[in-house]
């Protein structure tokens, strides 16, 4: 199956981890593509929650989206 423009990983500038799928718009600068994981981590971080309990949110949304 040929489906590369899809499967084309990207390096997320903030985390420095490769993703795939749709990015995600910084809110630092409106400009910067960053991943999915990072956007979730940024809206987190804008109604004030702690960063240990931002990757326990993410951890869940990942779980939720494997089943
Ligand atoms: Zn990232």
């Amino acid at each position: 199956m040929k489906n590369e423009n899809t499967v084309t990983l990207k390096i997320c500038p903030r985390c420095h981890k490769a993703y795939r799928g749709v990015p995600a718009l910084s809110r630092a600068d409106g400009q910067t593509l960053i991943c999915p994981d990072c956007g979730t981590r940024e809206a987190l971080d804008s109604i004030g929650v702690e960063p240990a309990e931002q990757e326990q949110i993410l951890d869940t949304i990942h779980r939720s989206m494997q089943s």
